[in-house]
């Protein structure tokens, strides 16, 4: 059985956090545009190139751009059983398109998982945030800092903070986020896949809610000892 679903909410929400670890208690890809674009950013293409000059300035990458990356990326073969979309789709284009292309494969989009945060929390939750240059773990300066601060406590290596997460380029991204992509809650819910989650609680109860709106879908494996 094929499950398809989106992770929807503003940067900063906890959509890469949560679906990293949705992908390890099922058997689903976790697919995001953002990471995409990084890879290829780091590995000297066209593609990366072309997304850096966006991102840097918080804009969104073209959707023709972004939907080519995306379809061909869930035609490997470790998408079969199904992808958590996460970054994707951010405008009503790119979500026609993916509706479009899994109805062409007799798929659909099973459930969108909305992660709603308030926006005076966003801004923090973005600009404090660091990542791992080794393993990709990630902290925040504000709510869940590292024990030595600049250095991963899972492996030692040197965090970074994202060329986009600085606070203008961050509020710019929540503007981008407001106009362009909120559109698609009412999109979704209109659909009646739409389940809305509060995404301040803490990590481990909206990995719960989630895996709870997508219970009639999956088959999950217990949560990993810490
Ligand atoms: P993210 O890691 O999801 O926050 O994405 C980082 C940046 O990549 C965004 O600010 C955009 O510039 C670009 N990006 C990622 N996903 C998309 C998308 N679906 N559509 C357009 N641009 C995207």
């Amino acid at each position: 059985m094929t499950t398809n679903v989106i992770l929807l909410g503003p940067p900063g929400a906890g959509k890469g956090t949560q679906a990293k670890t949705l992908a390890e208690r099922t058997s689903l890809s976790h697919v995001a545009s953002g990471d995409l674009f990084r890879a290829a950013l780091r590995e000297g293409t066209e593609l990366g190139m072309l997304a850096k000059s966006y991102m840097d300035r918080g804009e969104l990458v073209p959707d023709e751009v972004v939907i080519n990356m995306i379809l061909e990326r869930i035609q490997a073969p470790d998408c079969l059983a199904g992808v958590i979309f996460d970054g994707f789709p951010r405008t009503r284009e790119q979500a026609v398109a993916l509706g479009e292309s899994l109805a062409a494969h007799d798929g659909k989009i099973d459930a969108v998982l909305y992660l709603s945060v308030p926006n005076e929390v966003l801004l923090r939750r973005i600009a404090g945030r660091q990542t791992c240059k080794t393993c990709g773990a990630t902290y925040n300066i504000y709510y869940f800092p590292s024990h030595r601060p600049g250095i991963c406590d899972a492996c030692g290596g040197k965090l970074y903070q994202r060329s986009d997460d600085s606070m203008e380029t961050a509020q710019h991204r929540l503007d981008v986020y407001f106009e362009q992509t909120m559109p698609l809650i009412e999109y979704y819910q209109r659909q009646g896949i739409l389940h809305e989650i509060d995404g301040q609680r803490e990590i481990t109860w909206v990995n719960e809610e989630m895996l709870k709106a997508l219970s009639q879908y999956l088959v999950t494996s217990p949560q990993p000892e810490e």
